[in-house]
């Protein structure tokens, strides 16, 4: 019986791979925004449709840089979700700006933006949403409120990358979109991340804060960090680019195998299909309730790891109870976030996944039930 991991990288093959770095050995030009950075920015901007695109080492990197330059006032309030990876509060945090949590809604665990305006105070500044497994928050309401509050809004896409709603790019919604382009993502360069936005404005700025804050060639304008994108995770990009759509349709395959299995079972709770929105199939979220499916959500996850199937708490514990932040924050003030992070389980998905995996995956949950 083969072990079935929760994600596996997509990756070229491995001539492709040394066919698209072999110019490195003759330019010896390995980072600080090479061709192939160059390349790769200029790809992504014709394929997420927006008009800029900033290239990082990382996503949260790229998150913390997009935050920084809004230029938000010190200690400012963003109004954020506790349902997300540690990167988003982390990022926040880390640009001395002040998490203030709202709950998520119980359809498709993206913030309940029903909840945003009764958080506002005189210190908001921002809001920082996560379109949590590629689900796209209900960015129109987001907008409304940030135009009539004169809010900026940061978006969290890491797991939307190439997700379109009502025929737009995920890239192109609020004054920024963070990518993550980690190697457990759709698409991956390795460890990598994007900032998006429309802003000519930013564009010196965040190349700049990416570089130490070397504007031009011999003035330092401010104190930046280093967050290049070198050539190799550059090419890593280009590659896995030219497979993407196929990677996408393997992964859908595998979404609708899972759905055929599990969407009628009523003692489960899956990931909504959203209105207009183009998936980009990046996880398979259940919620179990044990008063309603018999078996808890770890007992599911024993049973999986039993069979040599792995699974992942994602996302859980929440940020806001995280033991680093000391218990300032009051988690029984978004209980329905509580509540999913307790119940819920992201199944095995990445491209290379057989329907035969995923119907051994399904018997061996539907034997938990009771
Ligand atoms: C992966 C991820 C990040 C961070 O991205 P890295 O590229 O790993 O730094 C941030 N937010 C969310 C929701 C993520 O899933």
């Amino acid at each position: 019986m083969n072990t079935i991991l929760v994600t596996r990288s997509s990756m070229p093959d491995y001539e492709e791979y040394c066919e698209e770095i072999k110019d490195l050995w003759e330019s010896h030009w390995l980072t600080n925004m090479g061709v192939k950075h160059q390349q790769l920015q200029t790809e992504l901007e014709k394929l997420l449709d927006v008009p800029h695109v900033t290239l990082y080492t990382n996503g949260h990197l790229a998150l913390e840089n997009a935050i920084a330059a809004m230029n938000l006032p010190n200690g400012g309030e963003i109004i954020t979700t506790p349902f997300t990876f540690a990167s988003t509060t982390h990022a926040i945090v880390r640009n001395g700006l002040k998490p203030v949590f709202c709950d998520i809604n119980a359809e498709d665990f993206t913030m309940d933006v029903t909840k945003i305006e009764s958080l506002i105070t005189d210190k908001t500044c921002a809001i920082v949403s996560v379109h949590v497994y590629g689900n796209i928050c209900n960015v129109e309401e987001i907008d409304r409120i940030a135009k009539k509050y004169g809010l900026k809004v940061i978006y969290d896409a890491a797991h939307a990358f190439g997700v379109t709603y009502k025929g737009k790019s995920s890239a192109s919604f609020g004054d920024a979109s963070m990518f993550s382009f980690h190697a457990t993502k759709v698409f991956n360069t390795i460890e990598g991340g994007a900032v998006c936005f429309s802003d000519d404005s930013l564009v010196q700025l965040l190349n700049d804060m990416k570089n130490f804050g070397i504007h031009g060639r011999e003035e330092v304008a401010f104190i930046g960090g280093n967050a290049k994108m070198n050539e190799f995770q550059a090419a890593m990009g280009i590659c896995n680019l030219r497979h993407l759509d196929e990677a996408i349709s393997k992964r859908k395959l595998a979404v609708e195998r899972y759905r055929s299995h599990l969407e009628n079972v009523e003692e489960i709770q899956l990931s909504p299909i959203q209105k207009n929105v183009e998936s980009n199939y990046a996880y398979f979220p259940v919620v179990f309730d044990e008063k309603k499916f018999g078996a808890s959500r770890n007992e599911v996850m024993d049973e999986l790891a039993e069979n040599g199937i792995g699974a992942r708490k994602y996302f859980y514990p929440l940020t806001n109870t995280f033991a680093a932040f000391h218990g300032q924050y009051d988690v029984s003030k978004t209980p329905v976030a509580l509540y999913i992070s307790k119940r819920v389980l992201t199944l095995p998905l990445y491209e290379d996944l057989t329907l035969d995996d995923v119907d051994r995956i399904c018997q061996v949950i539907m034997k938990c039930k009771k």
